[in-house]
């Protein structure tokens, strides 16, 4: 999961306060020699080593609620690196101004913490037991959704959890406890009935000890005088390694008799509308001004995974649909040169979808080779599954040829942005544009060319949820081809083309890769045309005088810097999917929940005064 400091030469991971010392003197104990290691007490919290007169010295560095870190009395910085920096500069309380980083030793590596595995397999177990989900789709959304999961597992978590025994009095603790073997260390966390706070309950040399849970106001949790963790299955994390003031450590959870060992097996209580399993696609949650309310995540929709994920459903599949299960709306979604985009209702076996109807039109000339098009795209679909790209239903001959897709009912992502400007923040942008790159990874990986990546052709589930669509100009490669080469141009779109499909007709994953960086400016610019001033043929001619698209106002450098990276002239030096994937999801983490947090303060502000 992200470690704001997993990229820091001079972070060590989870080590203890022994092997810090160890590391700072093995490389000279000089003043202001430091290190930064994983605090295993708070959530994303660090701990700074400082070596000042030959001593060491070990600061705790908080994170907030607000996502800015703080050593305690100082000022709030946005990320530990930012922290370090500042404190290089002015010793601002410390024993002395960061000098030198002590840098990990060659052959080092950085230490994943206890709650890095646990915070792994709960976020797994989670993904998989709340929304179902197997395989890709399983992984795709852990990928996706992680920090918008952890957050909700932080504050549940507990609740799935063996050793959790809800509303149990004490005397129903005893009970419970004594019953069966009595080893050292068998506990419980229960709820106290008034106050709403918790307990725990342990049992040692056959006597049972009860130690109040204590939840401060900034919301941490605590035996009294022991250490504080924002969650409790931190706690009970931490209890298992250290006694912290109780009797014993924790060993065995005392069973709850619903769940099994370790993560409990039952479908957690979800919030009501995730139960509801009505139409949530397209509904966009109004965004709470605490962040309390979680909101519709992909998983949550009717279109994450394939209708025919359903092995009844499977059963009846066909290519061609029958005209008598399809329902045309007279809503038009969208139009292009082959007709019109319909609204309509697909049944299928066990349920209604709504679907979009892409249908050919009936008077034009050549009509033959739109309909071999048409079929093409409709091949190439066939082929496609996963939850960031628009999955095809079948085809319909009825009427007039048509094609039956999913439905992404907030449209374009360009029209999409450039209408909601001042509602959409840079992380969500940051967040689609994730989305379309485990998309385009995904057709990589398969040996797909899209040929036609844009925003115009990223359609919207809703404002968090993306899928590429528009599979017209794409093409499958031969399992030994790394390109494709057209015969003739085209009615190509020339300003999202890399130079090589221009100069040469070469097609391959890196030039959807250079379409990507435009389709990345389009969103980050809110739907701006790129290279405005420039004729579709005149760009190449700009790329070649080195000269690039600008960096889009208020775009944070590490996405305009990837912009540029997909716009390496070279193919063969440009980044792939995986690549640009990986870079994505490294600052997608870094800033998911830091913005949110700090969008809802600002929105509490101005609704205070
Ligand atoms: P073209 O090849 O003409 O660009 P597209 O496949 O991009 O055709 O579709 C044209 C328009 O129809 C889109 O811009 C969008 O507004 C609408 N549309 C297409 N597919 C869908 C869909 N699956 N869900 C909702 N709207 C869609
Ligand atoms: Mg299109």
């Amino acid at each position: 999961m992200p470690d704001a400091a997993g990229h820091l030469p001079f972070y060590y991971g989870s080590i203890s306060r022994a092997d810090a010392e160890e590391f700072l003197k093995l490389a000279g104990m000089m003043d202001g020699l430091f290190l930064l290691r994983q605090c295993l007490r708070s959530l994303g919290g660090y701990v700074l080593s400082v070596v000042f007169n030959l001593q060491f010295h070990h600061y705790s560095v908080e994170r907030q609620l607000s996502g800015t870190y703080v050593i305690q009395g100082g000022k709030p910085h946005c990320g530990p690196a930012e922290l370090c920096e500042y404190y290089s500069k002015d010793a601002d309380g410390l024993c002395c101004v960061l000098r030198r980083p002590c840098n990990r030793p060659s052959g080092v590596e950085c230490q994943p913490g206890i709650f890095d595995n646990i915070r792994d397999n709960m976020l797994r177990e989670y993904v998989k037991q709340t929304w179902k989900l197997e395989g890709d789709a399983l992984e795709q959304a852990i990928i996706s959704q992680a920090p918008q999961v952890e957050k909700l597992i932080a504050s549940t978590a507990h609740e799935k959890m063996a050793w959790y025994h809800g509303n149990t009095s004490r005397d129903e603790a005893e009970r419970k406890l004594y019953s069966g073997a009595q080893p050292d260390g068998k506990f419980l966390i229960r709820e106290r009935k008034e106050s709403g706070t918790f307990a725990l309950s342990i049992i040692y040399g056959k006597t049972v000890y009860h130690y109040k849970i204590e939840h401060d106001k900034s919301g941490k949790n605590s035996i009294p005088e022991g250490t504080k963790f924002d969650t409790l299955w931190q706690l009970v994390e931490y209890l298992k390694l250290k006694s912290d003031g109780v009797i014993t450590t924790l060993k065995e959870p005392c069973p709850n008799g619903s769940t099994s060992a370790g993560i409990c097996s039952v479908r957690p209580t979800l919030p009501t509308y995730r139960q509801a399993s009505s139409n949530l696609d397209g509904y966009t949650p109004e965004p709470s001004l605490g962040g309390e309310t979680p909101r519709i995540l992909p998983m949550d929709t009717s279109v994450y995974d394939s209708p025919y994920s359903d092995p009844e459903e499977v059963k009846e599949r066909k290519v061609f649909l029958k005209r008598e299960l399809l329902m045309i709306d007279e809503v038009e979604l969208g139009s292009g040169n082959f007709g019109c985009v319909k609204k309509g209702v697909y049944k299928m076996k066990r349920r209604q979808i709504d679907v979009a109807i892409k249908i050919l039109k009936m008077e034009s000339e050549n009509q033959k080779s739109v309909k071999d098009e048409m079929m093409k795209e409709a091949e190439i679909m066939h082929q496609l599954d996963n939850p960031y790209i628009v999955r095809m239903i079948g085809v319909c001959q009825a009427e007039c040829l048509m094609l039956v897709m999913e439905m992404a009912s907030s449209g374009p992502l360009n029209k999409f942005l450039s209408a909601k400007k001042d509602e959409i923040p840079v992380n969500n942008i940051v967040e689609l544009m994730h989305q379309v790159s485990l998309g385009m990874k995904y057709l990589e990986e398969h040996n797909f060319v899209h040929r036609d990546l844009a925003a115009r052709n990223v359609l919207l589930v809703n404002q968090h949820y993306a899928k590429i669509s528009d599979f017209g100009l794409s093409k499958a490669l031969a399992a030994d081809d790394s390109y494709y080469k057209a015969r003739t141009g085209g009615k190509w779109p020339l300003k999202w083309y890399a130079p090589e499909c221009i100069q040469y007709r070469k097609f391959s994953s890196r030039s959807d890769v250079w379409s990507y960086g435009i389709t990345m400016w389009e969103a980050f610019t809110y739907g701006q045309k790129p290279y405005k001033k420039l004729k579709g043929p005149e760009v190449l001619n700009f790329i070649e005088r080195n000269e690039r698209l600008a960096c889009p106002t208020d775009c944070p450098k590490e996405m305009y810097d990837l912009m540029l990276a997909c716009w390496t002239f070279k193919m063969e030096n440009r980044p792939n999917f995986e690549n640009v994937e990986s870079r994505m999801r490294v600052y997608y983490y870094s800033i998911a929940d830091k913005t949110d947090d700090a969008s809802a303060a600002s929105a509490k502000e101005t609704t205070s005064t």
